[in-house]
């Protein structure tokens, strides 16, 4: 949550994106995230492979079969990974748990927001 802006309407600090707008869960505020998405981070901001911008917490599916390094069990494609979480500093990768799967470092380039 740290990293979303914060409601320049309403100064509320529950927002969250929508599509390529962020919105205030407090006022019902919705505004464009462009400029405002790497705010506060150094870089180029995380995306899926369709290019929208991800955050922590978002769900992404895996939309490919990926083999896991130190695991037998091959993550398919279609797994749901909620809850994952920017890596910093590396827009290329995320962290996050699938159901048999903890601990998962993945492209995002083999994920789509869900
Ligand atoms: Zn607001």
């Amino acid at each position: 949550m740290a990293s979303m802006p914060t409601c320049p309407h309403c100064s509320g600090e529950i927002t969250y994106p929508d599509g390529d707008n962020l919105v205030c869960a407090e006022c019902g505020h919705e505004w464009p995230a462009a400029g405002d998405a790497g705010a506060g981070k150094a870089g180029t901001p995380t995306r899926d492979s369709n290019g929208n911008a991800l955050v922590d917490g978002d769900n992404v599916v895996v939309i490919k079969d990926l083999k896991v390094k130190g695991s037998s069990i091959p993550l398919k494609q279609g797994t749901l990974i909620r809850g994952i979480r920017l890596v910093e500093d590396d827009p290329e990768h995320i962290e996050g748990n699938s159901e048999k799967i903890k601990g998962l470092v993945l492209k995002t380039c083999f994920l789509r927001k869900a």
